[in-house]
């Protein structure tokens, strides 16, 4: 039996800040924009706690009731919201050919991407279970709640130099715990940490364990080299080793970096196939806020309708 195949004008992939954006504005410009949740339903913000540097909440909000707000926003435009994710597309002739779970398939005019990034973990079971009371792995999202107190940062690339600098202006202390001898990040960045006197580097050091049990209290840790064990007092642990965007299902077709983030037309939120939109922090490596997904996901839902309109007019 042939199943009708569903069209949509806009199909939105991703549903934290960009995605939802990309949403309203498609939604109110009269574009039925359908979008699949993914996984995670309301993206990276939906495992934080107080969100406070997001514009409008002069008293913070709590990153899932925001999430929420995001989502009811979209809906109460007409966005047609549907939990699933898209394992698969096909972006070599249009329409665009999107499948979802693996079984549905949809013909699409344009397609906006905002998968989002997700961080790295260390994998340890206290690390999960603390998540979001008192280990996060946002340094200018959580660093705030942390301030007049001492933390420890993991990582050594220009991430976690940046925010090792960042929790100093506002800690007491800050342990930037590196597994190698050196460091990966820029010379500048590392110059940075070295000469900031409330950073102590713990060189060939990795985490056993985030010590806690309704909040952080401190960490153990083992020198790699000597097998030297001890422990540090912390309320806050950070964990700044990399992001991984969510961009796999595409590498077939849309052009990235070599760490996945997808390539956007400078000034716009246009990829290297016609019609196809990257937004949020698929195609962010630098900013990394919800504002600025938001931000660019107002652009891909503009972009799209301008797209659409120029395809119109042919
Ligand atoms: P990177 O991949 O550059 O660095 C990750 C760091 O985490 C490395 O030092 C790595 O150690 C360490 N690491 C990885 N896994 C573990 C683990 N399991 N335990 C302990 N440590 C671990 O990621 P970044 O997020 O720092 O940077 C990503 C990109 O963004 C880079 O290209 C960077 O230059 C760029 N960037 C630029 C900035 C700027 O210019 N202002 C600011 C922020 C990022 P090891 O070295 O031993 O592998």
């Amino acid at each position: 039996m042939n199943q009708a195949i569903e069209k949509a004008k806009v199909l939105i992939i991703g549903s934290g800040p960009a995605g939802y954006t990309a949403a309203i504005y498609a939604a109110r410009a009269g574009m039925k924009p359908i979008l699949y949740t993914g996984g995670q339903p309301g993206g990276q913000l939906t495992i934080t706690t107080d969100v406070e540097n997001y514009p409008g909440y002069p008293n913070g909000v709590m990153g899932p009731e925001m999430m929420e707000d995001f989502r009811k926003q979209a809906e109460r435009f007409g966005t047609d919201i549907r939990y699933g994710l898209v394992t698969g597309v096909d972006f070599s002739k249009r329409p665009h050919v999107v499948t979802v779970d693996d079984q549905i398939t949809l013909h699409a005019d344009t397609v906006i991407i905002s998968t989002g990034a997700s961080a790295k973990w260390l994998g340890l079971e206290s690390e999960t279970r603390l998540n979001g009371k008192g280990v996060s792995a946002c340094a200018v999202c959580d660093g705030f709640f942390f301030r007049g107190q001492e933390v420890a940062i993991v990582g050594a690339g220009d991430t976690a130099c940046e925010e090792a600098s960042y929790l100093a202006n506002i800690c007491s202390k800050v342990y930037m715990i590196v597994r190698r001898d050196e460091m990966r990040a820029s010379q500048i960045m590392q110059n940075r940490v070295k000469n900031n006197p409330k950073i102590e580097i713990l060189w060939n050091t990795e985490t056993e364990e985030i010590l806690g049990e309704q909040e952080v209290t401190g960490a153990r840790l083992i020198n790699n080299i000597t097998g030297e064990k001890r422990e540090i007092s912390i309320s806050g642990f950070f964990v700044a080793i990399g992001h991984q965007p969510n961009t796999e299902i595409f590498k077939n077709f849309i052009h990235m970096d070599s760490s996945g983030y997808i390539k956007t037309i400078p000034g716009t939120t246009k990829t290297n196939v016609e019609g196809v939109f990257a937004c949020g922090d698929a195609q962010d490596n630098v900013y990394r806020q919800a504002v600025t997904a938001a931000g660019t996901g107002c652009m891909a839902a503009l972009d799209a309708e301008r797209f659409m309109a120029e395809q119109e007019n042919h």
